[in-house]
């Protein structure tokens, strides 16, 4: 009797009693501080059971990775866990996506087959042509679940100069998103919500802009409920991430965006649920981040070509390096990073093609280790000799990287 208790325990602990369930939001355009001085009860507590902090979207400014704050640019961003430079959105036309930066979507497709997927949105685009569903050049993949395309849909939601249209679309997304989770529990879902962008593009910094922000808290607070409730009854651990795509610009008095101020760059994170590492509470943390996270707290693994690529760095779970810096003298490269873990060694790997780009393979060659603590290495270029460089500094639980050009 007790050795089968201990077998089944031992069954309950290897194969995970409880599984693990994602839900990310992106509530479009609302900026850092505009988020902070109105009042938001629900993501408040949201952000009780997990975390809050400030991010960052636009790449690096001025540098290889900056990217437009722009609306479907900042969710491909998310969605890939990779800047413009990548993914390759650049703007709302979406013209090119580079879909060998996988979307979220694909990694839990491909490598973890048996969970379910779901998407509710108020623009369409994310899921045909960010995603990319059903698209042989984004694998054919397919998402289990999807409630879009109202905007399109003009009989039942008929479009009206002061967009209350979108208000509405919102609405039935949150709704049916809340009914969804709380019956299904799909294991990956992504909530996209406009409302709140329309009013600032509309009305600048105002009431009607913050009006839309507390309709947006209380939309958070009845999808929250849902995953409250699954957490209740059933073996389910559940991370819930609210973001924003782009902050606006102050001289616009909040009506416009795209540029590279600091307002424009800087966004939020409210995290509902894992225990936050020394990354989310000590450094400045990215859009980008979001993806790395929920794969994490998922428990897929990425294979290492992939892990070379992402520009994030989870939130949650062990984490050993941060904040790659490459500063080139001559034929001296400097890679430095921040140590989050000091225990352990680092390896310095180098590329000098970028086949990856065209869905190819990159061979790295390995330069030298480091401790992690060390946070610097230096590496003489003249022994490989090239015009373009993709870093990658690898630790014991993560990697980070960046491309040097002559
Ligand atoms: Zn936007």
């Amino acid at each position: 009797m007790k050795n089968l208790l201990v077998f089944l325990l031992f069954i309950m602990a290897s194969a995970g009693a409880f599984s693990q369930k994602v839900v990310f939001v992106i509530i479009d355009g609302v900026e850092a501080e505009v988020f902070e001085r109105v009042a938001t009860p629900n993501m408040d507590a949201i952000a009780k059971t997990g975390g809050y902090t400030r991010a960052y979207v636009g790449g690096e400014r001025g540098g290889y990775s900056e990217t437009p704050t722009i609306s479907a640019p900042g969710y491909n961003n998310l969605i890939t866990g990779t800047w413009g430079n990548k993914h390759n959105v650049w703007g709302n036309s979406i013209k090119a996506p580079n879909y060998n930066y996988w979307s979220a979507f694909r990694f839990v497709e491909e490598l973890a087959p048996a969970k379910e997927t779901a998407i509710f949105s108020t623009w369409l685009d994310n899921r045909t042509k960010l995603v990319g569903e059903g698209l042989q050049a984004a694998g054919n993949v397919m998402i289990d679940y999807h409630f879009d395309g109202f905007e399109l849909d003009e009989k039942a939601f008929p479009h009206d100069k002061e967009r209350l249209f979108i208000h509405n679309i919102d609405e039935h997304v949150v709704n049916d998103a809340s009914r969804y989770i709380k019956e299904k529990g799909p294991d990956f879902s992504w909530v996209y919500l406009e409302y709140t962008d329309d009013m600032g593009h509309a009305h600048g910094n105002s009431e009607k802009t913050d009006d839309a922000i507390h309709t947006a808290d209380d939309q958070m607070g009845r999808i929250w409920e849902a995953i409250q409730y699954r957490q209740k009854e059933k073996a389910e651990q559940w991370m819930m991430f609210i973001t924003t795509d782009h902050g606006r610009s102050a001289e616009s008095g909040g009506k416009d965006h795209g540029g590279q101020s600091d307002r424009e760059r800087t966004t939020w994170i409210v995290m509902g649920g894992g225990q936050p590492n020394a990354y989310f509470t000590k450094e400045q943390n990215a859009i980008v981040d979001i993806l790395p996270t929920a794969l994490n707290f998922m428990g897929i693994p990425v294979p290492r070509e992939r892990a070379y690529e992402l520009d994030g760095v989870p939130l949650v779970g062990k984490v050993s390096i941060a904040q790659p810096k490459t500063d080139l003298a001559g034929d001296k490269l400097r890679v430095s990073w921040k140590a989050i873990d000091l225990e352990g060694d680092v390896k310095i790997l180098l590329a000098t093609t970028d086949n990856f780009e065209a869905g190819g393979t990159d061979v790295y060659t390995e330069v030298g280790t480091a401790k992690a603590g060390a946070e610097v290495f230096e590496i003489d270029l003249s022994r490989y000799p090239s015009d373009f460089y993709k870093v990658v500094i690898e630790g014991r639980y993560n990697s980070v990287g960046r491309w040097v050009k002559r």
